[in-house]
């Protein structure tokens, strides 16, 4: 427990959080009041039971965990909820391959959950002594759905929270807190008659009335199966060897929204300068040495380099990449 209190009023606590959060570099920040998530821990359980997570069965743990914050934080109050754009311009070299726009800097788990824990000592020090934890992708936690609590957005077609300002390049934080504070309204958006992520979805993961369907999902198949892709799949990845960036891209909200100011989370443009051939080239000491702080470290060298192998076929490139 970190400790060291100097005043406290919910109101006010909430508006320093706020104003630190973006001092941080956080884009946005809002908050949540604890409650037990029902509807999304049924909607979990229905989805699960379709069998749409794949292979990962994971996901099916912890249930409890996801419905209730109060579980993973005992006394939890406040959910602190920051947004980090990451809509960066920069283009890949490559003429053949893509990496989706989250993993082209810094693995961000770990640049949001430091930021979050400064975040809580300056709470601790500042504010008042405090119990919480911070989050980022990496517990059962409902992020999108907190998110949506907190004002900072809601949940498009796609199933990405859409900022008003930032749409949906964002990566998504919390800190689960024991102290009460003044609380956000949810924002409702609407995709009106839109429906571009749904048809340009080049594997049909997206059902406009439904679930998503993750086992279909070039994210999932690129970075979370560790099966070989089904053939069914290998001419659709559209150059992905890791993740998807398609039903973002084609948002309306992204092309409105405002640009990459992230200073928190740095872009590796050596990553981005790669050719076709220097990723034929690639070898794995030099994956490792290159990427050891990349979110492509969790894909692993061979899954990459398979990858690259399928998406190279698919475009007819004569290039043997590593297995
Ligand atoms: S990330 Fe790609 S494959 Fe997955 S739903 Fe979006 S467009 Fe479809
Ligand atoms: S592409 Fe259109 S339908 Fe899909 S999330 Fe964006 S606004 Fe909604």
């Amino acid at each position: 427990m970190i400790t060291g209190a100097k005043r406290y009023d919910p109101r006010v606590a909430a508006a320093l959080i706020k104003e630190k959060a973006l001092q941080l570099g956080f884009s946005a920040c809002g908050i949540a009041q604890v409650h037990p998530l029902t509807d999304d821990s049924e909607y979990l359980q229905k989805w699960l039971a379709a069998g749409h997570n794949g292979k990962m069965g994971y996901l099916a743990n912890h249930a409890d965990l996801r419905s209730d914050p109060s579980v993973l934080v005992p006394g939890a109050k406040s959910v602190i909820v920051v947004l980090l754009n990451y809509a960066t311009s920069f283009s890949q070299q490559s003429e053949s391959l893509k990496i989706a726009r989250y993993a082209h800097g810094d693995d961000y788990h770990f640049v949001v959950k430091q930021f979050l824990g400064e975040l809580l000592r300056f709470i601790a020090e500042e504010i008042a002594p405090v119990e919480g934890r911070a989050f980022c992708d990496s517990a059962p936690v409902f992020e999108r759905r907190w998110a949506h609590e907190a004002g900072l957005g809601w949940i498009g077609l796609n199933h990405c929270l859409i900022h008003p300002e930032f749409g949906s390049f964002c990566f998504i934080g919390e800190l689960v807190v024991d102290l009460e504070l003044e609380y956000d309204h949810p924002i409702e958006g609407d995709c009106g008659f839109c429906g571009r992520c749904v048809t340009s979805c080049p594997t049909q993961a997206i059902q406009p009335q439904g679930f998503l369907k993750a086992e279909k999902c070039i994210s999932y198949l690129t970075v979370e199966l560790k099966d070989e892709i089904p053939q069914e799949y290998q001419q659709k990845l559209g150059g992905y060897v890791a993740g998807c960036d398609r039903c973002q891209e084609v948002c309306p909200w992204n092309r409105k929204a405002s640009g990459y100011t992230a200073p928190l989370w740095k872009v590796d443009k050596s990553l981005l300068m790669m050719s076709d051939q220097d990723w034929l080239a690639l070898e794995q000491p030099e994956f490792k040495r290159k990427f050891s702080k990349s979110s492509l470290t969790r894909l692993g060298y061979k899954k990459l380099m398979k990858n690259c192998q399928i998406v190279f076929e698919a475009a007819g490139t004569d290039g043997e990449a590593h297995t």
